[in-house]
């Protein structure tokens, strides 16, 4: 069975929310059952929280903010704790990485290592930098003084999608607890575990009761209430398009909350002829779309393969998807887990069965597997001579499957590129440098990768153009998300 089966048979995770410093139940008493994708157990039940719950994480994340209890500390004290945070997530990074395995079905493998540390790193980072930041003093004539500060902007409601749960928390709580905010943090209903294990830990770590608050439950439910809350000052969404235009009504229709989405994509990745090395785009273009299952927001799910090229990119392609045929997600040599619940299996067979009736060609893949397991899981699918009117070329699919297209010359591929509402990520391959900067700019999104995929690092911003949405997470650029600018003019 191994180490991971026995670890997880003897966990108890606890489902209730965490308000005011303590864990609680929902005030209705209600709860849903949180199973897991990787073989249909149960992992217990969970508080399923609603507007009076959110009325009452509101009043606690408010009183907390009103009373300086964080927003007063100098920022080197909410440093240590932030640091002291961090250290804790990584002393319990075997617990929280089964939590997310266990909840989501990514392997173990990089729940430790991409979920676990990125998390970790990114509280740590905005840890460190909150002391190290200046404000300004505007350069006006001599008989007056204009300070431009930075202030908290108060009660931050953060609401998160299950992909990455914990990374996608801390991307928003990071930045926000750093700046001396109160928080209300809301997970995926089909992943809540790791955040409200979050909520402990940073209580542990220093971080006063009332300042981090978890409410699972549903987005109808707990979600919209946050967002329609009176006494939200600012919201941090991740999630779907959909969703995000919902968020920005609903801070429309209450109090014009600060709204910051950051929402789908179906990112391009453009392989020219003159690729300065094939392989490394082949292993780019196949890692990328199979890691996390396919279930990530700037997975390169359309392929454009200049023509000349594209046999020769395929048949290296081919080679590479075995290695990524599903696994059991607690074994360590597993890269591709579990998705994340039946609905999702339902929504990428059902873009598959697309792609076969608009006339893609399969390659490989398109079909479930380890169905004997009692969970969800898609092999690695591939289909070639699609074109960019097709809907698995159009729509997001959030799943294992890679769109093949081709192009004639650059022109057309950004062309086609940039023929979407999204504006994510995109890459070209070429060792042509004017080439690359060229087409770089010309590409609509947020980033651009040239003759790679998967650079990232906490001090660069991550975020959309167009209907990907409006804010940018990471970097010191996300302060600007959570913080309000005051002029302070004095006379002389
Ligand atoms: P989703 O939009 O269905 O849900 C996201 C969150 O919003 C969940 O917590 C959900 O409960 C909540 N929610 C749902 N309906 C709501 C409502 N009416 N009011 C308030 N809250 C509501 O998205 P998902 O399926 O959880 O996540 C997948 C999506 O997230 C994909 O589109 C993916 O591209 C996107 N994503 C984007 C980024 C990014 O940085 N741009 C990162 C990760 C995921």
């Amino acid at each position: 069975m191994g180490k991971w089966h026995d670890k997880s048979a003897a966990l108890q995770a606890d489902g209730r929310a965490f308000i005011g410093g303590e864990r609680v139940w929902a005030k209705s008493g209600q709860q849903f059952e949180n199973l897991s994708p990787i073989d249909g157990r149960t992992l217990g039940m969970v508080a399923r929280c609603d507007g009076v719950d959110v009325d009452i994480a509101v009043a606690a994340a408010r009183a907390a903010f009103e009373d300086r209890r964080w927003a007063g500390k100098s920022p080197a004290q909410r440093k240590r704790v932030l640091i002291r945070f961090a250290d804790l997530m990584q002393q319990n990074v075997e617990e929280l990485a089964l939590l997310e395995t266990l909840d989501m079905g990514k392997p173990i493998k990089y729940s430790q290592t991409v979920d676990v540390g990125g998390a970790a790193n990114c509280i740590r980072w905005y840890g460190e930098a909150i002391d190290k930041i200046y404000d300004e003093i505007a350069p006006t004539a001599a008989s007056s003084l204009a300070l431009i500060t930075r202030e908290p902007v108060g009660v931050v409601a953060a609401i998160v999608p299950w992909n990455y749960p914990m990374l996608m928390a801390s991307w928003k709580i990071a930045p926000a607890l750093a700046a001396g905010n109160s928080v209300v943090l809301k997970p995926s209903e089909k992943s809540p575990l790791t955040a409200l294990r979050l909520a402990e830990l940073a209580l542990e770590a220093g971080v006063p009761p009332g300042v981090f608050n978890v409410l699972p439950g549903f987005g109808a439910e707990a979600g919209a209430a946050l967002a329609l809350h009176m006494d939200v000052d600012c919201i941090g969404f991740t999630g779907s398009t959909r969703v995000g235009k919902q968020i920005m009504q609903m801070a429309g229709q209450s109090n014009l909350k600060r709204a910051w989405t950051e929402l789908g994509g179906k990112s391009a990745n453009i392989v020219c002829a003159d690729c300065p090395d094939l392989d490394a785009a082949v292993e780019a273009a196949i890692g990328s779309i199979f890691f996390n299952q396919g279930e990530s927001c700037n997975a390169p799910s359309r392929l454009f393969v200049e023509e000349s090229i594209k046999d020769r990119f395929l048949e290296k392609a081919l080679a590479k998807v075995p290695a990524y045929q599903p696994g059991d997600p607690l074994d360590e040599n597993t890269v591709m887990g579990a998705i994340v619940d039946a609905t999702q299996l339902k929504t990428v067979m059902g873009y598959i069965e697309a792609g076969h009736a608009g006339g893609a060609r399969l390659l490989a893949g398109g079909k479930q597997s380890r169905t004997d397991s009692g969970g969800y899981y898609i092999e690695p699918t591939l289909f070639d001579q699609v074109d960019s009117s097709m809907v698995i070329a159009r729509e997001e699919i959030f799943g294992p499957v890679l769109s093949v297209l081709s192009f004639t010359d650059v022109q057309d591929a950004v062309r086609q590129a940039n023929a979407t509402p999204y504006g994510l990520h995109a890459a070209v391959w070429t060792s042509d440098l004017s080439k690359a900067i060229q087409t770089s700019r010309a590409l609509r999104a947020g980033t651009v990768h040239v003759n790679q995929y998967d650079g990232d690092d906490i001090t660069v911003p991550f975020g959309g153009y167009k209907q990907s949405g409006n804010g940018r997470d990471k970097s010191l650029h996300a302060f600007d998300k959570y913080t309000e600018l005051k002029t302070t003019w004095i006379q002389i």
